[in-house]
């Protein structure tokens, strides 16, 4: 059985079902799961974007550019929010719609700076056994805030690095995205490297996170991420 998908010209989203124009440009008024979009008609659904995009002239790319912004802008959410991997990456998307790779960071501003806060943190004395996915002993004060959706552009190459899930015996790799991870400190130094050529902007937050890794490694402490 043919199991090809097709690419969203607007948010990038690979794993349509049909294609949404055909050879003569004419729209399969299907509805992209991730944007919104009708392809054809010239809208979005009002639950993703918070308003209907007016009829256009053409659906070209310039039109879709601007679609692509307004959808940015009213914050990335998914139509069919059940379709949303659980491993969904914007910036990765983002590149099947063309956008160039040195782009993205400023087109995605305001996303950015939006969103939930993971947390971080130095874990002074491990516990090898010991599940961590419990915050109930989390130090408020001595964490460290980094905006989540700055994850993001820490892939592929996070994927790779060491790390455990949880408790210290699981070893696993990469993130436990909304999870629990925690950082070895035979992983730090490459997970510092990560973070600081990865992260899109120059933040405090960034500045913050990068102080704490170091510390750890200075300290060869195992460090912790509580995902959102
Ligand atoms: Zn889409």
């Amino acid at each position: 059985m043919e199991n090809k998908k097709y690419i969203c010209p607007i948010c990038g989203y690979d794993g349509l079902e049909e294609p949404p124009y055909d050879e003569t440009g004419l729209g399969s008024y299907d509805i992209c799961p991730c944007c919104g979009y009708e392809f054809g008609t010239g809208m979005f659904y009002e639950k993703t974007l918070g308003k209907y995009v007016n009829a256009v002239k053409s659906e070209d790319e310039k039109f879709f550019k601007e679609c692509l912004d307004l959808w940015v802008k009213s914050g990335c959410n998914w139509f069919r929010k059940e379709n949303k991997p659980r491993n969904w990456n914007i910036k990765k998307q983002l590149l099947n719609t063309g956008v160039k790779e040195q782009e993205i960071a400023g087109l995605l501003e305001d996303y950015l700076y939006d969103g939930p806060i993971a947390t971080f943190q130095i874990i002074d004395y491990i516990d090898v056994e010991r599940d961590y996915s419990d915050m109930s002993d989390f130090e408020q004060e001595s964490c460290v805030g980094f905006f989540d959706n700055m994850i993001d552009f820490w892939y592929p190459e996070i994927e790779n690095l060491s790390t455990c899930f949880n408790k210290v015996s699981r070893k696993e790799t990469g993130l436990n995205r909304w999870g629990v991870t925690i950082f070895p400190p035979q992983s730090l130094k490459e997970f510092y490297r990560i973070v600081d050529i990865k992260t899109p902007e120059d933040t405090p937050q960034k500045e913050n996170l990068l102080k704490l890794i170091k510390q750890a490694q200075e300290e060869n402490k195992y460090l912790i991420h509580y995902g959102v």
